[in-house]
């Protein structure tokens, strides 16, 4: 089932969301949506609290789907390694509409279980270590616009809240 993306402005995005502890159905069934809305966005990854699910859960998929095997299902990620500096433009399905240069570690290794509550380790560099910290970053209640700094971040943030006042964001 699609679920609805919220956007910047929900409290929701910036509140630390909360381990994941029960792997049942219900869970199941929250991942399975999680990913239909990812894909159909369409976006490479999505973290629960964009969908008003305050759990530290993730699911990317670099590839927008067109691999096979690229999923990721990450919960209750942690950090194991981080290295390196990378400069790339970056957006979210959360603040639609706008992208830009984000610094974030080249290559990251986290910890992490998957979807069946399996503790597995994961290594990402180039594209896929930036949506693996910018999906960390949302279980923590961090946005990319929250590590923009100055006149780039002001910009975003008054053309959204025009878009606000006008009713279309
Ligand atoms: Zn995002």
């Amino acid at each position: 089932m699609l679920r609805p993306i919220v956007r910047y402005g929900t409290p929701g995005l910036n509140t630390k969301a909360a381990p994941v502890t029960e792997f049942g159905p219900a869970l199941q069934q929250l991942i399975d949506d999680m990913v239909e809305t990812m894909y159909a966005a369409p976006g490479v990854g999505l973290a629960a609290p964009q969908i008003g699910v305050s759990l530290r859960l993730s699911v990317i998929d670099i590839s927008g789907g067109k691999r096979s095997g690229e999923l990721l299902t990450l919960i209750n990620p942690e950090f194991v390694e981080r290295e390196g500096m990378q400069l790339e433009e970056e957006g979210c399905l959360s603040v639609p509409g706008f992208n830009a240069t984000v610094p974030r570690p080249a290559r990251v290794v986290v910890r992490a279980l998957n979807r069946d509550g399996v503790v597995r380790t994961v290594e990402g560099t180039g594209l896929l270590a930036r949506a693996i910290q910018h999906e960390m970053d949302h279980l923590d209640g961090t946005l990319f616009i929250d590590r923009l700094r100055g006149v780039k971040r002001d910009l975003i943030l008054r053309k959204v809240r025009k878009l606000q006042r006008a009713g279309t964001w």
